[in-house]
């Protein structure tokens, strides 16, 4: 399948390209020159499918003019090495976890598949790959536990120095052998701003074989498709249901879309923000208007400007008014959040992050003003103890952290530290090359 860019159709390049480069040179992004409808077939015999069952019949669907059968096989089941189990939380809503992967958040799902695939390319071609990343926090460390023991590719993470929780700085810096970790004497955008250079740089870039993990690339969204297939496959009943979205960038959302365009049937999506409400001021009042973000607890939603909006607007032809017949999308502050995590706990018993109380809330709203009886997804997108003072303050209890992250953070921070200067970030990767 050739992918196009949102800017201009008429130019595809392969699935190499669009992974390798992550964006096209015209600012735009990377869509799939077609989006196939599944068999008739398929959707029959969906309920019983394991996820990754589901994956590789929906990868082969959209790569498989890129990638013969066996690839694709080893990339999903090299990728999708966790679960994520369709919960009962109540009568007729539910929670899908997709917290179950190396650092709690689903953002595994993307950096486990485009670690696979990336490992493939760099097999098939003998070049070997540098990653360079900038993180504030969370995409650094799902690329770092992603990429981690892929071979013939080293990653190189900046993340700003004393600016990251003390428990994602551990879940970046502690992985060694192929992963770096780089404490820069600065801030996020300082750390951007290196990354952007060192790929602007001839020199650095004839040494290397540099390329991004970007959260926009193509080889990200993909696999964030396959869970929604899935969810409908753990459905007890046969009705369409309703899936709501905790959106920020809106890259799951759009893998939603997608999965919804191969035909799957789905009600209506709703997206839930919090108070970066850019997206559900587009749909009431046709306007977009991208601004700066602002604090929230549900802090991988803090975004004003979504980066995957052009792809949501290339899915609908610019149309407003199909995307409203799609999508809904409400926005709650902290405080609505903070009394989601309590309800769920005390009615329900369950314990939700505040991402994943968004995405109630966004049911909830739904159902009041919709009346929708159908079955309502609502997609948990963090483990509750990836925000434990949050979640224990709302609910008065304390949460048991899972094994995987105690050992985490058991373990010894190793890091480079740097000055926040282009030619400091130069001068590593030029020497890291030669040790
Ligand atoms: C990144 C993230 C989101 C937002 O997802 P988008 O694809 O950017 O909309 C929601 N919840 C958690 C826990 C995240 O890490």
């Amino acid at each position: 399948m050739p992918f196009y860019s949102t800017r201009n159709r008429n130019k595809a390049v392969s699935l190499y390209e669009a992974v390798l480069k992550a964006l096209p040179a015209d600012g735009g992004l990377y869509m799939p020159c077609q989006i196939p409808t599944l068999s008739a077939e398929f959707f029959k015999n969906l309920k019983g499918k394991t996820l990754q069952e589901i994956g590789i019949t929906v990868a082969s669907t959209l790569l498989a003019e890129d990638l013969n059968q066996e690839v694709i096989e080893s990339v999903v089941k090299a990728a999708l090495k966790f679960d994520a189990p369709l919960v009962k939380v109540s009568d007729n809503i539910y929670a899908l976890e997709l917290f179950h992967g190396p650092t709690l958040a689903f953002k595994d799902f993307g950096a486990a598949f485009m670690a696979a695939l990336m490992e493939h390319f760099v097999r098939e071609s003998g070049k070997e790959l540098t990653i360079l990343v900038a993180t504030s926090g969370d995409t650094g460390s799902a690329v770092a536990h992603g990429f981690l023991g892929r071979s013939g590719i080293s990653v190189v993470i900046l993340y700003p120095s004393e600016r990251v929780s003390p428990l994602q700085e551990k879940q970046l810096t502690t992985c060694g052998a192929n992963i770096t970790a780089l404490e820069i004497e600065g801030s996020f955008d300082d750390c951007q701003r290196m990354v952007k250079s060192a790929f602007l740089d001839a020199e650095l870039n004839a040494r290397l074989n540099l390329t991004s993990a970007n959260s926009i690339n193509i080889a990200r969204l993909i696999p964030q498709s396959f869970y929604y297939f899935y969810a409908v496959s753990q459905l007890e009943e046969s009705r369409p249901p309703v899936i709501s979205v905790p959106s920020g960038n809106f890259g799951n959302l759009t893998a939603g879309l997608i999965a919804k365009r191969m035909g799957l049937n789905i009600e209506r999506f709703i997206a839930a923000t919090n108070i970066n409400d850019t997206f559900p001021e587009y749909l009431n009042t046709g306007n977009y208007r991208p601004r700066p973000s602002k604090e929230t607890i549900s802090n991988a939603m803090d975004v004003g400007a979504p980066s995957n909006f052009e792809r949501i607007l290339d899915l609908y032809n610019n149309s407003h008014g199909d995307i409203k017949e799609d999508i809904v999308s409400f926005s709650f502050d902290d405080q609505a959040t903070r009394q989601a995590i309590r309800e769920l706990y005390s009615a329900c018993d369950y314990l939700a992050d505040p991402h994943g109380a968004v995405g109630y809330l966004g049911l909830k709203k739904f159902q009041e003003t919709g009346g929708s009886h159908s079955p309502a997804i609502f997609l948990e997108t963090a483990h509750p103890a990836k925000f434990k003072e949050t979640v224990a303050e709302a609910t008065g209890s304390s949460i048991a952290v899972p094994e995987r992250l105690r050992r985490c953070l058991d373990k010894q921070k190793i890091t480079e530290k740097l000055p926040a200067s282009d030619k400091a970030l130069k001068d590593f990767l030029l020497s890291a090359k030669q040790g």
